[in-house]
């Protein structure tokens, strides 16, 4: 069997595009028609530790309309009130303890408490796909307190231009797809 480098496979991904494009397929599970955000956790040996997506808590009622509601003056009516977020689902879904030194992919920048549960489990690095312009003043709290404690967050595009274009690629096809309406 030839086992030359010339017969690897043309389309090899390194590991910034597997893991953003973990957490991106994690997002195509997410039933918030809103918005649809995943995140993967990841050891500095690169192994997989955690996988999360946005949606509601175990046992609540994805039909149910008060939880997809969008009052935001009343917590009752409030999606906010309901919805786990991808990096919590994700550090609460973890196969193995401690988080130490990990890094979290997330398809977008962490609100501020998310930010508080990476940085309080111990994780040292995010690495985010994309950011949401009318969250700038939220992802400024998260970012003070990210530069208070030490953990790094920086942009795909920064840390990978190439892995950048895959995910994009990736996020492109997850989003024209319409299978969200035939879960299982
Ligand atoms: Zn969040």
């Amino acid at each position: 069997m030839d086992t030359s480098p010339s017969t690897r496979p043309a389309a090899l991904i390194d590991w910034h595009s597997m893991f953003m494009g973990v957490a991106l397929l994690a997002s195509a599970r997410s039933k918030d028609h809103r918005t649809r955000n995943g995140a993967c956790i990841v050891t500095p040996d690169n192994r997989i530790i955690g996988v999360g997506y946005n949606g509601l808590p175990r046992g609540c009622d994805d039909q149910d309309p008060i939880y997809w509601a969008d009052d935001d003056n009343d917590p009752y009516h409030s999606r906010h009130s309901y919805v786990v977020h991808a990096e919590i689902n994700a550090t609460l879904n973890c196969v193995v303890l401690p988080l130490t030194d990990a890094t979290i992919y997330t398809t977008q920048f962490p609100c501020p408490r998310c930010a508080q549960a990476i940085i309080q489990a111990g994780m040292r690095k995010v690495i985010y796909l994309r950011e949401k312009v009318h969250h700038a003043s939220a992802n400024a709290a998260a970012a003070k307190m990210f530069g208070a404690s030490g953990v790094s967050c920086e942009a795909l595009e920064a840390v990978d231009p190439g892995a950048l274009e895959w995910s994009t690629r990736l996020a492109t096809f997850i989003a024209s797809g319409n299978s969200s309406d035939e879960d299982v």
